[in-house]
């Protein structure tokens, strides 16, 4: 079912994120099979693979050792401290309650008495790890490009590109067997659509800081794409072939460069660190706490839960909108027909309901698992998109853009949803007669 693999940019990589795809055993054994092909071989496959557009280094990247960049401390050891440290709280939590446990009952009088003879130290020392964290976490607020709003960003761009390079090895050889050679039509295609959106948008500094790169992956059920943070593009060629036409490519990809000039990756990234110092203070309250050990697995089953729902999921929508609004505006600016914007997300909206008519039998899910998702829904983003058209627009004209169409492409896929409903209602009542005729 083609909708169980709808667009959606941060499934590859800003849902797995870098930091937890680091801590995989598949990702190192692919980095070594990287690292053995010889730097010859290397440098020959990324540029059969990518087209570039700027006389950069991207092509000069097999060569750059991961040793050699410079850097305090290697972000990959803070990612496999935190789930080291995840791991020693919850044992040292646990032998913590076993060992009062075990106490005879003066013991545990004695023990009473000292804690609350230390109370105040004790409480000292709390007010001083909470305000600490919170200097970290103030001294750590950046400036989000273009939109300017207030993040906290963990890592330097620095360690953060040493994530990204070993992110991009990855991919090229998760889909070594089906990349498109960088001179086939299709990568041409999307290249063409990548570079009228770069070269429209110069203005801003933080596209110049990027080395964009297009890769397509020949996928036809695949309807997605996704940016890695310094710029290097992924399209899968199913969704290609479900764009109408070059201005539902441009909005997507617009997107796409969007999340990479904001840098949602390192914000991403940065805001699963502070999830996950949060994660670690809560796993020392439950198995502390908590009577048994599978009580205490399930607990913290729960609380992992709760805290994506409450944390992460929000936070990822927030992002996605950000894109959104940033992307129609790069789009716009690059004379691409911005109506185009919604009458993609409605067309993936339809298909959807179509898919939910194919399993339940209505065009909702019976449950609404929306809380669940890291990306707004369709109908939600094509509501946005719209809301922001008009805007856009004058945008565009702004941009020296040749006036559009009068033929507003929502008035034409309005006409075309109703006629594929109506051929859907036929088709039931087909269904019916037919039944009937056997009766
Ligand atoms: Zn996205």
């Amino acid at each position: 079912m083609l909708t169980n693999r709808i667009l959606c940019c941060s499934r590859l990589f800003f849902q797995s994120n870098v930091l937890i795809f680091c801590t995989r055993q598949r990702s190192f054994s692919t980095i070594l099979s990287w690292n053995r092909i010889s730097k010859n071989n290397r440098f020959k496959i990324i540029q059969n693979r990518l087209i570039r557009y700027e006389n950069k280094s991207y092509l000069l990247l097999p060569k750059c050792s991961i040793h050699t960049t410079p850097r305090r401390y290697n972000p990959i050891i803070s990612v496999i401290a935190r789930q080291v440290l995840k791991v020693a709280t919850m044992f040292t939590a646990r032998a913590i309650r076993k060992w009062y446990q075990n106490l005879p009952k003066e013991r545990r009088k004695i023990v009473f008495a000292w804690l609350a003879k230390h109370k105040l130290k004790f409480l000292s020392l709390f007010i001083l790890l909470s305000l600490s964290l919170l200097y970290y976490y103030e001294s750590h607020l950046q400036e989000t490009p273009i939109t300017q709003r207030k993040r906290f960003i963990a890592f330097t761009p620095e360690q953060f590109r040493l994530l990204n390079r070993i992110e991009l090895e990855t991919k090229l050889n998760e889909f070594s067997n089906r990349l498109l050679p960088g001179d086939h039509s299709t990568t041409r295609r999307v290249a063409k659509v990548v570079k009228q959106l770069i070269e429209a948008n110069r203005d801003i500094k933080h596209i110049d800081e990027h080395d964009w790169t297009v890769s397509v992956i020949d996928d036809p059920k695949i309807m997605n794409a996704f940016v890695l943070p310094s710029g290097n593009i992924f399209v899968f060629s199913g969704l290609l072939s479900f764009c109408d036409n070059d201005h539902q490519l441009g909005i997507i990809l617009a997107h796409e460069i969007s999340h990479a000039i904001l840098a949602h990756g390192i914000e991403l990234a940065s805001h699963a660190h502070i999830v996950d110092l949060l994660f670690i203070g809560l796993l020392g309250f439950v198995w502390m706490f908590f009577p048994t050990d599978t009580i205490a697995a399930i607990g913290s089953f729960i609380s992992k839960l709760v805290m994506n729902i409450m944390m992460e999921t929000p936070y990822s929508k927030m992002l996605e909108t950000e894109a959104d609004e940033v992307g129609i505006n790069l789009a716009a600016k690059s004379c691409f027909d911005i109506r185009e914007a919604s009458v993609f997300w409605s067309k993936m909206a339809f298909m959807e309901q179509s898919s939910m008519m194919e399993m339940f039998g209505q065009p909702e899910s019976p449950v609404n698992l929306d809380f669940l998702n890291t990306h707004p829904s369709h109908k939600e983003r094509s509501k946005n998109l719209d809301r922001l058209v008009d805007d856009a627009i004058i945008c565009r004209s702004k941009s020296g853009c040749p006036p559009l169409p009068n033929m507003d492409p929502r008035i034409r896929a309005r006409i075309s949803d109703q006629q594929k409903m109506n051929e859907t209602f036929r088709k039931e009542l087909q269904g019916i007669f037919h039944i009937k005729d056997l009766e």
